[in-house]
C-alpha cells in the first residue's frame, strides 16, 4: 500500500468508533433469543441427529430457512418493499457474528437465492419477475443455483459459448455450464447465454431465469476431493426459455451479470465462522497435548496464536469496509483485499489443524478414531475451493494492483 494510503487507513482506523449503541445492542440480544428458542433441542450436540447426505442437507435447510423467513431474520438487507428488513450493512455483519457464535446451520450452500438472485432482480428485474420470485427465495420456497461457469469461461466469464438464440416469444438454449453447486437440488437457475456471436465478448449476452424441470436439461454429479457431489455439469440441449424470464434487455446481459457478480464479491466474509474454527482448534490441540507432549511444544502455541491475531486483523478490515461501504453505499475493490485476505488464512489454520493431527488427519468422517468426527478432514480439503470461487486469489490481485493500488496493467 502506498504511504498515502497508509496514513488514510490509520487515519480512518482512529476515526473508527467500536463502542455499541444501545440498539445494536438490543438487536444482538433479539437475535440470540430468537436462535435460542429456534434451534432444534439439542443442534450441535454429539448426539444430534445432523443431516448427513447431500438430499437430507437441502430439506433440513428449506425448513430451517423457512422458520428464519417466518422469525423476521430472512432478507436482512433487501429492501421493506420486497419483504426485506432493510438493515445496514453493520447489522447485517452483527447477524453474522452472533450466528456464527450461536453454531446455527451453515445456510452458506444456498445463498444463491437470497444473495446473488433477489438483489440482481430488485436492481434489474421486471415487476412480473419481482412479484413471481421475491418471496419465494425468502421463504426457503424455491432454491437457486448459479449457472455461469462453462468448460471454457471461469475467470474470463465474457468468453462463454452457451448459446441462446430467439424463437418466437421463447429463447432456445443450446452448451453447458460446470461447477453448478447443487444444481440437482435448485428449482432454478440465474443462466448467462450468448445471443449474438459476432459481437464483441462482452457484448451480445443475455441473462435469463430458468427453471430447472425444463425438458432438454440433463444434470450431472461431479464429486469432488471431499467425497460429495454438490458440484454439477449442466447441459442444455433446446432448452425453451419463455421471454418474461430473461432479466434486462437482450444482448444486454453483462451489464446484469455484473450487478450478480458485486454481491458475490461484496463485504460478506467467513470470519466468524474462521473465529470458531480457531477455538476448535486450539480445543483440539489441548485434548492432544495431554496425550502427546510434542504438542505441548511452544511453537505449537505460537502457531495458533498467530492465526488468532490473523484472524483479528481480518476482522478489523471487515469493520473498516463495513465502515466504508456504510458511508459510500458501493462496495469498493477493497472486498478484494479482504477475499484474498480469508480465503488463504482458511487454508493456513487448516493446513496447521492437519499438522497438529499427524496421521490422523488423514481419517475421515467415517473412521471411528477420527478427531471431532473427521470435520477437520472436510474442512481441510474443502478449504482449498476458497481460494478460487467468489474470484480467485490471482484475480483478486489483479483488482488490487490495478483498482486499488494504481498499477498498470501488464
Ligand atoms: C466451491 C466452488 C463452487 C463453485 N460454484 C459455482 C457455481 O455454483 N456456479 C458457477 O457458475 N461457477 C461455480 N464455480 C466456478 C468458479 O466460478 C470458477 O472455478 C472460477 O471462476 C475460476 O474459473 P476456472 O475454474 O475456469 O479457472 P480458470 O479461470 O481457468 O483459471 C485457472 C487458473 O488461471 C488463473 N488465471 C485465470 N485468469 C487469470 C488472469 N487474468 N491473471 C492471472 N491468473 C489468472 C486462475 O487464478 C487459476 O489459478 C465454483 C467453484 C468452486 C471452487
Amino acid at each position: 500500500m502506498s504511504g498515502g494510503s497508509l496514513a488514510a487507513g490509520q487515519a480512518e482506523a482512529r476515526a473508527m468508533d467500536f463502542s455499541t449503541t444501545p440498539e445494536e445492542r438490543a438487536f444482538r440480544e433479539s437475535l440470540r433469543s430468537w436462535l435460542r428458542d429456534n434451534l432444534p433441542l439439542g443442534w450441535g450436540t454429539p448426539r444430534f441427529p445432523m443431516p448427513q447426505e447431500a438430499g437430507e442437507k437441502v430439506a433440513f435447510a428449506r425448513q430451517w430457512a423457512k422458520k428464519l423467513h417466518a422469525g423476521g431474520w430472512a432478507g436482512l438487507g433487501w429492501p421493506r418493499a420486497h419483504g426485506g428488513r432493510e438493515l445496514s450493512p453493520l447489522e447485517h455483519l452483527m447477524f453474522q457474528e452472533e450466528y456464527t457464535a450461536a453454531g446455527a446451520p451453515s445456510m452458506m450452500d444456498f445463498g444463491v437465492g437470497p444473495a446473488l438472485v433477489g438483489p440482481t432482480l430488485i436492481a434489474h428485474g421486471t415487476d412480473w419477475q419481482k412479484e413471481r420470485f421475491l418471496e419465494k427465495i425468502l421463504n426457503g420456497d424455491e432454491v437457486w443455483c448459479q449457472g455461469f461457469s462453462e468448460p471454457g469461461a471461469g475467470s474470463d466469464l465474457a468468453s462463454l459459448s452457451t448459446r441462446g438464440e430467439l424463437d418466437g416469444d421463447d429463447l432456445v438454449v443450446n452448451g453447458q455450464k460446470v461447477w453448478t453447486s447443487y444444481a440437482r437440488y435448485a428449482d432454478w437457475c440465474i443462466l448467462i447465454v450468448r445471443t449474438d456471436p459476432t459481437a464483441p465478448k462482452h457484448k451480445g449476452l443475455t441473462f435469463a431465469l430458468v427453471d430447472m424441470k425444463t425438458p432438454g436439461i440433463t444434470i450431472r454429479p461431479l464429486v469432488e476431493m471431499t467425497g460429495v457431489a454438490w458440484f454439477n455439469e449442466v447441459f442444455f440441449e433446446n432448452v425453451r426459455i419463455p421471454r418474461r424470464n430473461i432479466v434486462g434487455e437482450i444482448d444486454r446481459g453483462w451489464d446484469i451479470t455484473i450487478t450478480t457478480l458485486s454481491h458475490e464479491r461484496g463485504t460478506a466474509t467467513p470470519y466468524a465462522r474462521l473465529r470458531s474454527e480457531i477455538d476448535g482448534a486450539v480445543a483440539l490441540a489441548r485434548r492432544l497435548a495431554d496425550d502427546s507432549p510434542r504438542l505441548a511444544d511452544p511453537r505449537v502455541r505460537q502457531a495458533l496464536a498467530q492465526l488468532r491475531i490473523e484472524i483479528d486483523i481480518l476482522k478489523l478490515n471487515v469493520y473498516r469496509n463495513v465502515s466504508r461501504l456504510m458511508r459510500t453505499g458501493i462496495p469498493g475493490p477493497e472486498g478484494s483485499m479482504i477475499k484474498v485476505y480469508w480465503s488463504e488464512l482458511e487454508q493456513r489454520l487448516m493446513q496447521v489443524v492437519s499438522e497438529l493431527s499427524g496421521a490422523y488427519a488423514l481419517l475421515d468422517e467415517h473412521a471411528p478414531q477420527a478427531f471431532d468426527d473427521g470435520r477437520w478432514q472436510y474442512a481441510y480439503l474443502w478449504s482449498r475451493a476458497a481460494t478460487i470461487y467468489a474470484g480467485t486469489s490471482e484475480v483478486q490481485r489483479n483488482i488490487i494492483s490495478q483498482r486499488v493500488l494504481g498499477l498498470p496493467r501488464s
